[in-house]
């Protein structure tokens, strides 16, 4: 009876209700070394193959491996770079959303759903976020959609953002866990 409550018990862990935070530190650091992702990014630029694989973890710092394939012409051109995420220190702000440009966190009207995303043959139940894009100066400049799920590594399934009438998709093709 007890087991059978507490698979119940985590089977619904969850949280349904409150609003889906996104969270660098616990979207990596919740898998281990070699848990692998991989993205596909296409905007009018063309298309862009992206796989994340977590290389090492320490306490503090969690390296990750960012190997993007971009072809440009008729070739394949292969960039890998290492990205470190690291643990925030009690004090730390909460995770926002700082704009690139003026550094500042713009005010945003998050819209929250839920909706499945089919990848490599799985539903994946995600939390939808749907979002305005302002400029700096707070001007409507486009939409994004973000689509999360604590299952993946990153937490991130797939991403569209439209701005300035230019669609830029990310979809996530397949994923390992470890
Ligand atoms: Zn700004």
């Amino acid at each position: 009876m007890i087991g059978l409550a507490m698979a119940l018990a985590f089977g619904t862990q969850e949280p349904k209700q409150d609003a889906f935070l996104y969270d660098a530190w616990a979207a990596w650091n919740s898998f281990g070394v070699g848990a692998r992702v991989e993205h596909e990014a296409e905007s009018v630029s063309g298309r862009t193959v992206v796989v994340r694989t977590i290389e090492k973890k320490t306490e503090e710092l969690v390296t990750i491996r960012v190997a993007r394939k971009v072809r440009v012409e008729d070739k394949d051109v292969e960039q890998s770079e290492l990205e470190h995420v690291s643990k925030p220190r009690p004090g730390d702000p909460p995770p926002s959303e700082k704009c690139m440009s003026c550094g500042k966190v713009h005010p945003k009207d998050v819209k929250e759903s839920r909706q499945k995303v089919r990848v490599d043959k799985q539903e994946i139940d995600c939390a939808l976020l749907e979002s305005t894009v302002l400029d700096c100066a707070g001007k409507k400049i486009g939409k994004l959609r973000r689509w999360y799920s604590r299952d993946v590594p990153g937490w991130m399934v797939k991403m569209e953002t439209t701005v300035d009438d230019l669609r830029t998709t990310t979809v996530c093709l397949r994923f390992t866990k470890k």
